[in-house]
């Protein structure tokens, strides 16, 4: 048994079954033992591939977004902002393709939210020389006071949630317990919560996401007082409904969520509509959400595309296409349709390019 499981049924022996939430917050985040502390969980070697570590046409193309962007907002002094960076490759991309552009580079100031030591430290070597004003913070607390490009690709689906069943006409919140053997099984509360308006049949699973929630109003309320945008990019639905979204990859493969906390990565499914609402209470006006492949085709993937192709080897070209294809196509292995791109902005700020 992994530490991580055996200290987790250790602490429901003691106070009970936990919720949804606190499990994904443990099997991720524990200082010592979470998923993301502990590991670089990217790429071919590791659990899960993204957008950028598909092809650089990626963060090239929202490099472009950010610059078009600042530009239009009359070129100010700039904290260009990611969560979740991963390796840093988004950042690289973002800053190697807009490094033409003139006094972008010396507008910005870059800081990147990062919990994970591991990956923190991967980031900083990828980024060397990137740019001379990098800075690492944990959370969104203390971003800088000044107009603010955030972006966010893959950080939302890998923040805790809740989750609740529909249950003889009321909602009990899903729990994890541990059974005699010390596996973990799912379990309900036997208090029904009190919700008004979710409707539902009975059985049917109903996801809530406050942190991401909370997050996403705060960085609307930055935004309003500072001047400036964000772009969402991740899987998800643009409809609140009802299912049990919650999923576990390992090399790949989908594994049961409970079998290996902290050795699987955890994720879920991000409901944009839910996004949209709350980056609309903390008074930002949205744009979409819109298909990763919509975004991508407004922003000229096709020309940047053939550009590469131009100069590229036989193979290159056709890995660049294969790439494009991924990005973009609507199929069961394409991230075109699945994935969703919001953008929130200041309501003065010019429109985002794609929107
Ligand atoms: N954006 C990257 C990586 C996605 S993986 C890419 O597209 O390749 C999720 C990233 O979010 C990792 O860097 C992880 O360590 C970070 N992360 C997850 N939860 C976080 C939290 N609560 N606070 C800060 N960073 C977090």
């Amino acid at each position: 048994m992994s530490a991580l499981r055996q200290r987790i049924v250790d602490l429901i022996r003691q106070e009970g079954p936990i919720s949804i939430e606190r499990y994904m917050a443990l099997a991720l985040g524990d200082p010592q033992h979470g998923y993301y502390m502990t590991r670089d969980p990217l790429g071919a070697s590791g659990d899960f591939t993204t957008s950028p570590e598909i092809s650089q046409m990626f963060g090239e193309l929202i490099g472009l977004w950010c610059a078009d962007l600042w530009l239009r907002a009359g070129q100010p002094s700039l904290s260009l902002v990611e969560l979740g960076p991963g390796r840093g490759t988004l950042m690289s991309d973002v800053l190697r393709a807009t490094r033409a552009v003139t006094g972008f580079h010396d507008a910005l100031q870059v800081t990147l939210v990062e919990m994970s030591p591991v990956l923190g430290d991967i980031q900083r070597q990828n980024l060397t020389d990137a740019h001379p004003r990098i800075e690492w913070v944990p959370t969104i607390a203390s971003l800088p006071q000044k107009p603010t490009i955030i972006l966010a690709n893959e950080f939302f689906d890998a923040l805790p949630i809740r989750q609740f069943q529909k249950r003889n006409q009321s909602w009990h919140e899903c729990l994890i317990g541990a059974d005699e053997d010390g596996a973990l099984v799912y379990g309900l509360a036997s208090e029904p919560m009190k919700m008004s308006g979710p409707g539902g049949t009975e059985g049917d699973i109903l996801e809530y996401a406050p942190i991401s929630e909370t997050i996403i109003r705060d960085l609307a309320l930055h935004l309003v007082k500072q001047g400036g945008a964000g772009l969402v990019i991740d899987y998800g639905y643009t409809r609140s409904g009802f299912g049990d979204t919650l999923q576990a990859l390992k090399a790949h493969e989908f594994v049961n969520p409970l079998d290996n906390p902290g050795e699987a990565d955890l994720t879920v499914h991000v409901n944009f509509e839910a996004l949209e609402h709350a980056a609309k209470q903390g008074g930002a006006r949205t744009h979409g959400p819109i298909t990763q492949a919509d975004l991508l085709d407004r922003l000229g993937i096709e020309t940047r595309a053939d550009t590469l192709i131009r100069k590229a080897s036989p193979q290159q070209a056709k890995d660049i296409q294969s790439a494009r294809d991924r990005l973009t196509e609507p199929t069961a292995k394409g991230m075109g349709q699945l994935f969703k791109a919001l953008a929130l902005s200041h309501p003065e700020w010019p429109t985002p390019a794609g929107y």
